[in-house]
Parts: C-alpha cells; structure tokens; sequence
C-alpha cells in the first residue's frame, strides 16, 4: 500500500503545523495559567477572533465539506496530518467545522436540512452537539430510553441524556431516541434535530469533568418538535449515529499520535539535559526503553492511522481499524505521556506544562466514544467470530 501523500496534502500538513507552531503554542501558557487559575480551560473571544480570521486567509476551514459547500472535500488521509498537528498543543480550538456531525449530516439531512443545517453548519456559522448517552446507557446505547412519539405532525420527546459536550453553546444538537422500542437499535432508533430554546428541551445541570472541560445533562419534558426535525429515515438513526462514531475515533487516533510525539520530544530533550548522580537521564537504560517503545508505538499508530484512511478514502468499511485505532491510540497517549511526566520529576506534576492537561484529556478519551475495554470486546467478537 502506497501511503505517500498528494502535492496538495503534503502543503495542507505543511500550513497545519505551521499554524499550530506560530498561532496555536504561543497561546498556551496563557490557556494553562487560565485553567490552573480556576477561570475556565478555554480561550478568550479575543484569542479566538483572529484565530479564526487567520484560519479563512489560509484556507483551514471546511476541510472535510463537500465543494459544494464551500469545503475543501480533502481526502481521510490529509486529515490525519492535520488532527496530528492540533494534537501537538492542549490549546482548544479546531477547524470549523466538528467533523463528526457533519459527516452524519452529509449522510442523513434532506433538501430543507441541508439548506437549514448543513449548509450553514459548514460554513462555521452555527455549531452543534450530540446527545447519546444516558444515565442507563452510556456504552451501550442500544439501551437507551428516550423517547420519541408521534403525535399529528409533530414528534413528542421525553427522557434525559447525559455527558453531553457542547449542548450549552451549540445551535442544534442531535438527539438520539427510540421510536419503537419492540426493534430497539435494529430500526427502532432514530435521529431529531432540536434547535436550541425549544420548549421542554433543558439543560438540568452543568458536570464539571477532569481536565477542566464539562459536560451537560439534558432533561426532555413533553419537547414537541415539527415532523420535519426527523434526521434521516425513521428507525435507521444507528447506522449515521455509527458513521459518526467512526468518524471521531480516527479523529482521536490522531490527536493522540500528536500528543504522543510531543510528550516524546519533551522526554528526549528534557533527558539530554538533566544530570542525576553524575549521569545524563538519557544515559540511563530505564529511560532509554521508554524512548525506544514510544518510537515503536508512534511507528505503529502511524501506520495504522494511514492504513485506515487509505481504505476510508477507497470506499472501505473501517469500523473495526477505528476500535483499534482508538483503543491503541489512547492507551499508547496515555503511557507516553506519564512516562514523560515521571522523566520531568517534580517538574512533570506542575500545571505549566501542557503534560498534565494532555494526561487528563487523554483519560477522558479512554471513556468517549467507547470505553477501552468495550472496543477490546469488539475486536475479539469479530476475530472470533470468524472461526466460529
Ligand atoms: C469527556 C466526555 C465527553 C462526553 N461527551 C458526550 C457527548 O457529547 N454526547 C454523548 O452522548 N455522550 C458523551 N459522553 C458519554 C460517553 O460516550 C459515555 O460515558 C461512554 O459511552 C461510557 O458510558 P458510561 O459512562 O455510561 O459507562 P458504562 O456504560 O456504565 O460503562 C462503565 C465501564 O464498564 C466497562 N464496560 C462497559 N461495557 C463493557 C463490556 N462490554 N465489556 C467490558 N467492560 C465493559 C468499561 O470499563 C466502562 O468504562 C462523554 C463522556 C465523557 C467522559
């Protein structure tokens, strides 16, 4: 397999890094010293207004919308440069638009939908949310218990959903419900467009979660909305729901090859310069091991990363690279990163380097999008199934 990337990817990756290393690294201390300070892990208005005007001059939006809607259309394999580099920094920002619930829309919306949501959506006009989990059925979903009911033109929702990223600031969010609970996540779940301020849809309360990030649990009190908020066909919500999960965990893998290699870089340059007891820290074989499987590691999610986009973009069913590439991706992070911490000493436990926020960020990606132990059971169940 030929994993050489295209004149045209090559420079997106080349622009990418560039950003992140000019626009993206210098904001950082002031992100940590933000989090540290207790006043929010974010960035300001105005951080974020010529970031995103930086972003429109060099063409960094859109990259995954189709042409006709102003996108880039760039193929998996170019993005995989691309969450790479942002993955290098814990500054939160990424390229509008979030891709995962663009590709559900791309393959779900009708005329109206694409003309009301889509469309504006991947011009970075208006953000979104997703609303899966809930108390009783997080990595399970089939299990879920909101529900849907028709009544005249309208459906009718009621439940709660919780964990829930963004649903504070997005415009829309995707909310998952059963529709005929006898066939359940074999045709009985389907997916609704609630705008945001609609009646009976509440936020119940915010859950602020490690890493300095927060979630949201969402109540549904008799929330009435038109027919026409039906996304996709009713009781097929599962399979776009699936595509987007997809979606996310190459996303993830990604991100986390970036962390990793920063946290490797730091480790290398910290241990060429940190003497114990006469010695360089990277004279010492404990840390030289470290060193040495970070690299096999990276090697390998790399090709894997590549592997799996190559397919993507050749019109293959990924689902099974994506688990793996998720659960290694995150578990590798998550190992190189404490690694690194524990080289830095008493230095790798303080909140001025980016380590800790990329510890805890990468524990919480070992829960979303699937629990570790839940794609381990996935990957088992179609090995064996072939032999079965
Ligand atoms: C930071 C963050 C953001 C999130 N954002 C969203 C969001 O925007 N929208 C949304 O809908 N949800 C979101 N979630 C929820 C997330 O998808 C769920 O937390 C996740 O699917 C796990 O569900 P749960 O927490 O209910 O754990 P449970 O389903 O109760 O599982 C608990 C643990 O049991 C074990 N386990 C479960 N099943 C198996 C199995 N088959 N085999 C072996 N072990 C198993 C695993 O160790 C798992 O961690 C978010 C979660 C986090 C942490």
């Amino acid at each position: 397999m030929n994993f050489d990337l295209d004149d045209e990817s090559r420079l997106l990756k080349e622009t990418v890094t560039r950003f992140v290393e000019e626009e993206l690294m210098p904001l950082e201390p002031a992100v940590l010293a933000r989090e540290a300070n207790g006043d929010g892990f974010r960035l300001t208005e105005e951080e974020l207004k010529p970031l995103y005007d930086k972003c429109r001059e060099l063409g960094l939006w859109g990259l995954d919308c189709p042409v006709e809607t102003g996108g880039a259309d760039l193929p998996a394999i170019a993005l995989v440069g691309v969450n790479e580099a942002l993955g290098r920094t814990v500054v939160p920002f990424s390229f509008p638009p979030d891709s995962p619930n663009l590709h559900m829309l791309l393959e779900t919306a009708n005329e109206q939908q694409k003309e009301k949501y889509l469309e504006p959506y991947a011009r970075g006009e208006m953000v979104s949310a997703i609303a899966i989990s809930e108390p009783g059925a997080g990595a399970d979903p089939s299990g879920m218990n909101t529900r849907a009911v028709k009544d005249g033109d309208d459906w009718v929702i009621n439940g709660r959903k919780i964990w829930i990223s963004g649903v504070d600031t997005a415009d829309f969010t995707i909310v998952m419900a059963v529709t005929d609970p006898e066939k359940g996540s074999r045709g009985g779940i389907s997916a609704f467009l609630i705008d945001k301020d609609t009646p009976g849809f509440e936020i119940a309360r915010k859950i602020p979660m490690i890493g300095g990030s927060s979630t949201f649990e969402v109540v549904f009190d008799d929330c009435r909305i038109p027919a026409g908020q039906l996304l996709g066909k009713e009781g097929a919500g599962f399979g776009p729901m699936q595509t987007r999960l997809v979606v996310r965990r190459l996303q993830m893998g990604a991100w986390c090859l970036g962390m990793a290699t920063r946290a490797l870089d730091m480790l290398c340059e910290y241990a060429n310069q940190r003497t114990t007891f006469g010695h360089l820290l990277a004279d010492r074989q404990a840390i030289q091991w470290w060193i040495a499987d970070a690299e096999v590691r990276i090697h390998c999610l790399k090709l894997m990363l590549w592997d799996a986009a190559t397919k993507q973009d050749n019109g293959q069913d990924v689902r099974t690279e994506a688990s793996m590439i998720k659960l290694y991706g995150t578990e590798l992070a998550t190992d190189i990163l404490d690694n690194t911490m524990q080289t830095y000493g008493a230095m790798g436990m303080t909140k001025e380097l980016p380590l800790q926020q990329m510890a805890q960020h990468v524990r919480t990606m070992r829960i979303f999008e699937g629990p570790s132990e839940v794609h381990r059971w996935v990957i088992a169940r179609n090995k064996l199934r072939a032999y079965a």
